[in-house]
């Protein structure tokens, strides 16, 4: 573990100065230090769209008001308090913030070209933790690893892939409207029991006595 968790440390230092995004035009100034955190041994992944203006000042992913949702989320999944924190490894698509929305609402989906340079230290990230579990959070980070597809369709199922088990999350985020319709509500509980269940069979045992 303490290998693992030096190795983490070696990868968070080789990004920490990526400028790959602002190099090709793409960003005017990058902040990856914001863009990812968590346990080197975690089960338990987390993929966000990409890091928030508090996200960047906090210097921790998934800082702002949707961090506290998903913290309600996986409280009603039964995880122990501040899991998101402390058990979780969190990522996202992109590890900068890539600004405001042209619209003003909400913040700036990052581009097909952004997340490509940013994927491979995704992949290396997977390599390092090798999770069970994955939760991708939103239509991008759905739409990244399983396919095209409405959030309708996924949110809900559990899915098996590269040896993992994949359970879809609609983006916390309240710029959403998505979660105000009681049908999808009924898939967010869907896949919050999926999750309570994949807890109960992966978490490792010293969590579930604390
Ligand atoms: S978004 Fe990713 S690839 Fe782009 S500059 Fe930030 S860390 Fe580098």
């Amino acid at each position: 573990m303490r290998d693992k968790a030096a190795a983490l440390a070696a990868l968070q230092a080789r990004i920490a100065p990526c400028r790959r995004c602002v190099e090709a035009g793409l960003l005017a100034a990058a902040n990856p230090v914001a863009g990812a955190r968590g346990p080197a041994n975690a089960w338990l992944m987390l993929i966000g769209q990409a890091p928030g203006r508090l996200s960047v000042q906090r210097g921790i992913p998934f800082g702002g008001p949707g961090g506290v949702v998903l913290d309600r989320w996986l409280t009603r999944a039964g995880f122990p308090p501040n899991y998101l924190r402390s058990g979780t490894y969190l990522t996202a698509l992109t590890r900068c913030f890539p600004g405001k929305a042209a619209s003003g609402k909400g913040d700036r989906a990052p581009s097909p070209a952004e997340i490509a340079l940013c994927r491979p230290w995704l992949e290396a990230e997977f390599a390092l933790i090798d999770p069970r579990v994955v939760l991708p959070i939103g239509q991008m980070a759905i739409r990244a690893f399983l396919g095209p597809g409405l959030l309708e369709r996924f949110v809900g199922e559990v899915i098996e892939r590269d040896n993992r088990l994949w359970v879809p999350l609609p983006h916390p985020s309240g710029v959403s409207r998505w979660l105000n319709d009681p049908i999808h509500q009924a898939q967010v509980d869907r896949a919050l029991a999926a999750l309570s269940a994949l807890r109960e069979r992966f978490m490792p045992k010293q969590w579930a006595e604390s």
